[in-house]
């Protein structure tokens, strides 16, 4: 208590700081965490932040308890330092201070600040936003079962204009894999609709006892169906988000890593062995999100809250890494130092060998198909930065609501910079499709230390490729025989797996009948992925396809006819081009002075090129795909067959567009082109 004599000075409004005392303590409230700040107090070691029970008249009601210790490392600005307090049952009313340690000794207490946590999101008098999941309502006690998520995400869609839950699979033991499609005032139609809005996806749990995304995506669903707050309307104006609980429902069952077959579900994108992965990768083939997160737990108790990592595989686009990086660097960071939340470099602090170049994970996979995104690592235990964790509920509070953050901020990242992620997407695309660079089977980029001070924190290894993991020639296509291509696969559940076919369908790959087998061009978007699947030098590749070389590297001079098979690359066609019935070409980085006729042909792929003169593809029964290619003069893409879009995507072209015809219109993959002139047809709109 103060002092009792009759003559002390009233006490001033603000209380003269004792020496190292924290001040100007403030706490913010958010979903599921409070932000704790205050002004740095000169030479501290690190600060606890202690949180104690009150009533509503702020008489304590619980132990005070030190449920936070914030370290230098967390935050990329030490000079405003914060702390996501979080672990708590949202609702309730405590008491914060924070204190200094110098060395170890530890300096007095801030005054304290008093306040009420937010309550669950959401009026429990209004339908809809009174739903709770069975992880709410027990309060963290249990997790949300199979059956709770299919009536909640049911009663979502139900109560919801904005949000429609589709089936994307079935597990091995039948279980549905649902994802929420949700926009504003509805989500559009259909798949390609979706893709047309640039899209964004979450994975929430892809490894069965990592459950702790999966509640902060059930929790995120309900905001964005029912929040009619400006930021929600004005992000699901913009976009679609897609939301995917549980795909591996019968790992989440059985609170195992794996599947029912014992396989980790997160090695296998590439693969698409099980059902469930190639459910996630036809979705992705679908509905062609931009960005992603995917979210996982993290047995390293000295990392940060939320390690993250972009995809590092080095057959991914630069610019897809790039943004990738800043995505994570230049929001994440900086957003987690403003509330509190410690996001990191996966592997920070001794993280051994995670985080590597392995293309069966999802993170690299999407980097692969030219999606910017971020694997995301909750803590999962509290580690000595929050010792108030060895009460279960509050670890699972602390990590599902930081994951709710996460994929808000991620939400909010997609929003603020989509013309940057759609620009690093269509040029990766267009990198891509012109075959260009070496090919690396395994090997990452470095991600570096970033930014200083991050002070004793180490980054993901190194993870260089080795000599024999390069290709520096890169062939034009690979080809597979019958066997390899339709024959019977013994990799996957009940060595029943899924033809090469139906997974290169899958990945939605534009593969060319030949006469002897089936030809698939690396001039298209996911070219960084197909090696590694089909080249016997890749480290878990499907088959040894046979490497198919260009057949014309240099000029030619006066007309060309092809019949058969041409790659043209890094070429000079000083003539016009025909295609005989049933020929394919696939022309990379090379030029064509005179028309292109394709009339009957079996394929025909563009990357990086240019044509001048008319462009005429008429008639094919097998894939059309023009990418990144200057085009002087008039396109006509007319009555082809195949059934897949062609693709049309990032050109440039002098003259009239016209499409009609073919039997799926064409797509522009969401890279807009030039066209100096009419856009008719089914390519009005590209
Ligand atoms: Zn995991």
């Amino acid at each position: 208590m103060t002092s009792t004599s009759a003559f002390a000075a009233p006490l001033p409004a603000f209380a003269a700081a004792e020496p190292n005392q924290v001040t100007d303590l403030t706490v913010s409230q958010a979903d599921g965490f409070a932000t704790v700040a205050w002004t740095p107090v000169p030479g501290a070691a690190d600060y606890q932040i202690e949180r104690t029970a009150v009533d509503a008249a702020n008489a304590p009601t619980g132990t005070p308890t030190v449920v936070g210790v914030w370290r230098p490392n967390r935050q990329i600005n030490n000079e405003t330092p914060t702390f996501a307090d979080a672990g708590f049952n949202p609702g309730t009313r405590f008491q914060w201070r924070v204190r200094a340690r110098i060395g170890t000794a530890e300096q007095p207490y801030s005054s304290p600040v008093f306040d009420t946590t937010k309550a669950p999101w959401g009026d429990p008098a209004v339908a809809g936003q009174n739903l709770r999941t069975q992880w709410e309502t027990t309060q963290a006690a249990q997790y949300t079962s199979d059956a709770n998520e299919y009536a909640y995400t049911a009663a979502v869609d139900q109560l919801s204009e904005r949000v429609r839950v589709v089936e994307i699979g079935r597990t091995v033991q039948n279980r549905p894999i649902n994802m929420l499609v949700i926009g504003y005032p509805t989500p559009p139609a259909t798949p390609a609709a979706v893709a047309a809005t640039s899209p964004l996806a979450v994975n929430c749990n892809v490894h069965g006892n990592e459950p702790g995304d999966r509640e902060a995506c059930l929790i995120m669903a309900r905001q964005l169906a029912f929040s009619n707050d400006a930021r929600t309307l004005g992000l699901l104006k913009n976009t679609t988000v897609l939301i995917v609980p549980t795909i591996n429902g019968d790992g989440r069952a059985a609170n195992t890593r794996g599947n029912t077959t014992g396989q980790d579900l997160n090695r296998d994108y590439s693969l698409i062995r099980q059902p469930e992965t190639a459910a996630y990768v036809r979705m992705l083939r679908d509905y062609r999100p931009v960005a992603g997160y995917d979210g996982h737990e993290y047995g390293n108790n000295q990392a940060g809250d939320l390690p993250m990592l972009p995809p590092r595989h080095q057959n991914v686009a630069q610019q897809i890494f790039d943004e990738s990086l800043d995505m994570i660097e230049n929001h994440m960071y900086v957003e987690g130092a403003k509330d509190g939340w410690w996001a990191c470099p996966y592997g920070c602090a001794n993280g051994s060998g995670v985080g590597l170049s392995e293309e069966t994970i999802l993170r690299n996979t999407l980097g692969l198909k030219n999606t910017v995104n971020s694997l995301l690592e909750l803590r999962s235990s509290g580690g000595a930065t929050r010792p108030d964790e060895g009460n279960t509920a509050n670890n699972r509070r602390r990590k599902t609501f930081s994951a709710l953050w996460t994929f808000n901020q991620f939400m909010d990242y997609h929003h603020n910079q989509l013309s940057d992620i759609k620009k690093a997407r269509g040029e990766a695309i267009e990198f891509q499709a012109g075959n260009n660079g070496r090919i690396v089977f395994r090997g990452s980029r470095v991600v570096p230390l970033h930014p200083a001070p991050h002070p004793g924190e180490a980054g993901p290894r190194e993870d260089l490729p080795t000599p024999d993991m390069i290709l520096d020639n890169a062939p034009c296509a690979y080809k597979l025989t019958e066997a390899q291509y339709n024959g019977a696969r013994t990799d996957g559940p009940n060595d029943v797996g899924a033809t090469v076919a139906e997974r290169i369908a899958a990945h939605g790959w534009k593969v060319v009948k030949v006469a002897d087998g089936y030809v698939v061009p690396l001039a298209q978007p996911e070219r960084g992925l197909i090696p590694l699947l089909l080249d016997e030098q890749g480290e878990e590749e499907w088959v040894s396809g046979e490497r198919v070389y260009p057949t014309l590297t240099g000029r030619h001079n006066g007309p060309l006819t092809i019949s058969g098979f041409a790659c043209l690359s890094g070429a000079t066609v000083n003539g016009p081009v025909n295609l005989r019935p049933g020929a394919t070409l696939v022309a990379t980085n090379t030029t064509i002075s005179g028309p292109v006729n394709a009339a009957n042909a079996a394929g025909v792929f563009f990357g990086d090129s240019s044509v001048r003169g008319p462009l005429q593809v008429a008639n094919t029964n097998g894939p059309v795909t023009v990418i990144g290619t200057n085009v002087s003069g008039p396109v006509n893409l007319v009555n082809n067959t195949n059934g897949a879009a062609p693709y049309f995507a990032g050109n440039s072209v002098s003259g009239p567009l016209n499409c009609a015809g073919n039997s799926t219109a064409p797509t522009n993959l969401e890279v807009r082109n030039v066209v100096n002139g009419p856009r008719a047809g089914q390519c009005s709109t590209l």
